[in-house]
């Protein structure tokens, strides 16, 4: 089991106050890990089960459709903790419309959170990772829609597709550093994400169909491979999207 020990390793986790999010710093924090949650809602049950476990826990306070936090999370992470050995880049929005009547906001509100503030918070904690010279692992949480169009959400499709080449990117860059940049993509989970989905009849028992393993995710489904890319188990996994979908992509 060693090789998927996380102890004395320093987590941020964006977006860890509910969903999946909740779920993957939790799961780490089992593995070992300390947690920096970082979100715009106080992130209440997460600390109490962080801490539960014994390991330190410090929420940072931060809206991730603007660029202004990404500075202070390194510093506050570093000043809390000592370093970073993790990054989980999860906070991620959805809006729904046809492609005909989508607006401006619905586009850039979506590839802000998803896409820009996501890339520059991972630049920020790559180069403290690499001033840091011990390595380090990024996990982006990416989607089916980094393979496919999806129905009416053409900016989270976009800002997903967005996300998987940035993690190739990155991933090429700092290999040689020691730093993996890998992604997960889940598939259909019960979350906040879906609510809208789950409630139309018609789609939920099409996607559900199509599930070979025959129900919608929950949270907890999401934490092994957020501890494993986040390990020295995936030391030479680089670039890769691991998908967790109860065999969706395989249908
Ligand atoms: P969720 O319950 O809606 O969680 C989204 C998280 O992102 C929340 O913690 C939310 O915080 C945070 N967030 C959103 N906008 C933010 C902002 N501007 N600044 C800071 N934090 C912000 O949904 P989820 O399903 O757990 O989503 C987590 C990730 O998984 C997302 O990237 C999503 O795209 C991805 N994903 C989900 C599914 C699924 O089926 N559920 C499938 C594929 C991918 P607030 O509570 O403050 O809004």
């Amino acid at each position: 089991m060693s090789a998927f020990d996380l102890t004395g390793k320093t987590a941020i986790v964006t977006g860890a106050n509910t969903g999946l999010g909740q779920a993957i710093a939790e799961a780490l924090a089992t593995a070992g890990a300390d947690i920096v949650a970082v979100g715009r809602t106080p992130p209440v049950d997460t600390r109490f089960a962080v801490e539960a476990l014994g390991r330190r826990f410090h929420d940072i306070s931060a809206d991730l459709s603007t660029m202004e936090p990404i500075g202070r999370i390194v510093a506050e992470t570093v000043q809390h903790f000592g370093g970073i050995d993790i990054l989980v880049n999860n906070a991620g929005i959805i809006r729904r419309n046809d492609a005909v009547d989508f607006t401006e906001d619905d586009w850039d509100t979506v590839m802000d959170v998803n896409l820009k503030t996501t890339f520059f918070l991972t630049q920020a904690v790559g180069r403290r990772m690499i001033e840091q010279g011990r390595g380090g692992k990024i996990v982006n949480i990416a989607s089916m829609l980094s393979y496919q169009g999806g129905i009416r959400v053409p900016s989270y499709a976009a800002s997903k597709s967005g996300l998987a080449g940035i993690t190739k990117a990155l991933a090429n860059e700092w290999a040689a550093k020691g730093i993996n940049v890998n992604a997960i993509a889940p598939g259909y989970f019960s979350t906040n994400n879906t609510t809208a989905l789950r409630a139309d009849e018609d789609r939920s028992r099409d996607i559900l169909a199509r599930i070979p393993a025959g129900r919608w995710g929950t949270p907890a489904d999401i934490g092994g491979a957020a501890v494993f890319l986040s390990s020295s188990a995936a030391d030479y996994v680089h670039g890769t999207l691991l998908a967790v979908d109860g065999g969706w992509l395989g249908r």
